[in-house]
């Protein structure tokens, strides 16, 4: 899992672990969990021999490129932290690549109008929840392709769903809590298209490890004959990701639809885009230092240039704040008290780090007394100097004093008159090296809070190196 900086900043865990072992106890557990992710899910053969732990492995080096390649790591063919923290997380059995190649096109079924059977419950949920968790799930994938999907309630059906444990004769064994969630085999006969749910896992229809709806969702599009995607946003995607909300992207979308083809609606359903860190379009939702690392937000994802990583780092909000909604307005940290506050419409939350501050959301009005006129904040920024946040509101702007906790009278002013050149409106600031930057659209001005003047104008992904 990523994290955020600490407040005193520890940079320990950071770098490569290297070979051969320093530590050998957590080596050993180390080199046991890259073998078997290797062999799981990288095809990687071994004859049963701890051939990771041999130097210079070309195979172990290759299959780490390959696994780091898919996962957006920095290529290095090493186990280093980062590698390792991916291969910790939870996620679905199926590999990430093929096994073997049977044929060249990708497994299909050859009729539209396909069954489902649940063959037997999980303890931890009613029926009825599991019942709509896969109601739900085909659903998703019924929108937006020509398939359909009948429940029935005996014999054999295409997909065919079970809850089973540990080695449950498919050569494909689970593992107990954790790790290796589900499996589903591509359209076929037989065991082709059934879905596996691991009952040593706790299933859950909330916010709670792990949402049966989520996983289900993943799980039926192996069955309909989709691999996994290196789209983050993706349901494809392998590993757990829950925000509260399980949605396909375009992504998936355009995966279901290259096999089977576009849904009979005559409106095409659209799914939802994970940003393109260097797309030349990107705008963002709000901007905010997190102790002294730029964070940018945008729908359900954050971006942050890590120093200590070549590549951006993306991920969802939920990462780190799962209270949070997604498509926040605004952001900014007051560092005096270590506070981040997040905005959306007449509401903020409030977040220490990564601890989600008791009480929230609160309203804005009650708080930093804005009138009832003002629906939302386009973005915010906390002068550390000062103790003086700037509120941008369409083309206005408020004052408030961190300190004295009121809207300093005057307010609001014309952005126009007091930041000339940025414009009529703000849609995300922040505050570096004592300079404002602030963003209109994908243009970001360095502006110089003393002498009300623009010190350089570039591209707001600029912090990207782009
Ligand atoms: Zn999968
Ligand atoms: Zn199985």
């Amino acid at each position: 899992m990523p994290s955020l900086p600490l407040l005193l900043l520890l940079l320990c865990g950071v770098g490569s672990l290297g070979f051969p072992a320093a530590t050998p106890g957590a080596q050993d557990q180390d080199v046991r969990t890259v073998q078997k992710y290797l062999e799981n899910y990288y095809n990687l053969k071994s004859d049963g021999k701890q051939i990771v732990r041999q130097r210079n492995s070309s195979l172990v080096t290759e299959k780490l490129k390959q696994m780091q390649e898919f996962f957006g790591l920095k290529v290095t063919g090493k186990i280093d932290a980062d590698t390792l923290n991916v291969m910790k997380q939870p996620r679905c059995g199926v590999p990430d690549v093929a096994q073997y190649v049977l044929t060249d096109r990708t497994l299909r079924w050859e009729h539209t109008h396909l069954t489902y059977r649940i063959e037997n419950y999980t303890p931890d949920l009613p029926r009825a929840d599991v019942d709509s968790a896969m109601e739900k799930a085909f659903r998703l994938w019924s929108n937006v392709s020509p398939l359909t999907f009948t429940k029935i309630f005996e014999g054999q059906a295409d997909i065919m769903i079970s809850f089973v444990w540990g080695d449950h004769y498919d050569n494909s064994p689970f593992d107990g809590p954790n790790g290796n969630l589900a499996h589903a085999f591509p359209p076929g006969p037989n065991l082709g298209g059934d879905a596996h749910f691991d009952e040593d896992e706790t299933w859950t229809n909330n916010y709670r490890n792990y949402n049966l709806y989520r996983v289900a969702a993943h799980e039926l599009g192996h069955s309909l004959g989709l691999s996994h995607s290196t789209d983050i946003g993706a349901l494809m995607y392998p590993n757990y990701m829950y925000d509260g909300d399980v949605q396909l992207s375009q992504d998936d979308i355009n995966a279901i639809q290259a096999i089977y083809g576009p849904s009979p609606n005559p409106v095409q359903p659209t799914g939802s885009q994970t940003p393109q860190v260097c797309d030349s379009n990107l705008v963002f939702d709000a901007i905010t230092t997190v102790r002294g690392e730029v964070m940018f937000f945008k729908d359900r994802f954050y971006m942050r240039q890590n120093p200590f990583y070549p590549e951006v780092e993306l991920n969802f909000i939920s990462t780190f704040w799962p209270d949070l909604p997604s498509g926040l307005q605004a952001a900014y940290e007051f560092a005096e008290r270590d506070e981040i506050r997040f905005f959306k419409g007449d509401k903020y939350w409030a977040a220490q780090g990564q601890e989600m501050l008791y009480g929230y959301p609160k309203d804005i009005y009650r708080s930093f007394g804005f009138p009832q006129t003002v629906k939302n904040i386009d973005a915010a920024v906390s002068d550390e100097e000062t103790g003086k946040t700037y509120f941008f509101v369409a083309e206005k702007y408020w004052r408030y004093d961190e300190y004295k906790r009121s809207m300093d009278a005057g307010y609001p002013r014309a952005i126009a008159t007091d930041f000339p050149g940025i414009g009529l409106k703000v849609d995300a600031v922040f505050q570096k090296y004592g300079f404002f930057y602030i963003v209109h659209g994908t243009t970001q001005y360095k502006f110089d809070l003393q002498t009300k003047r623009i010190l350089s104008i570039d591209r707001v992904n600029s912090w990207f190196n782009c």
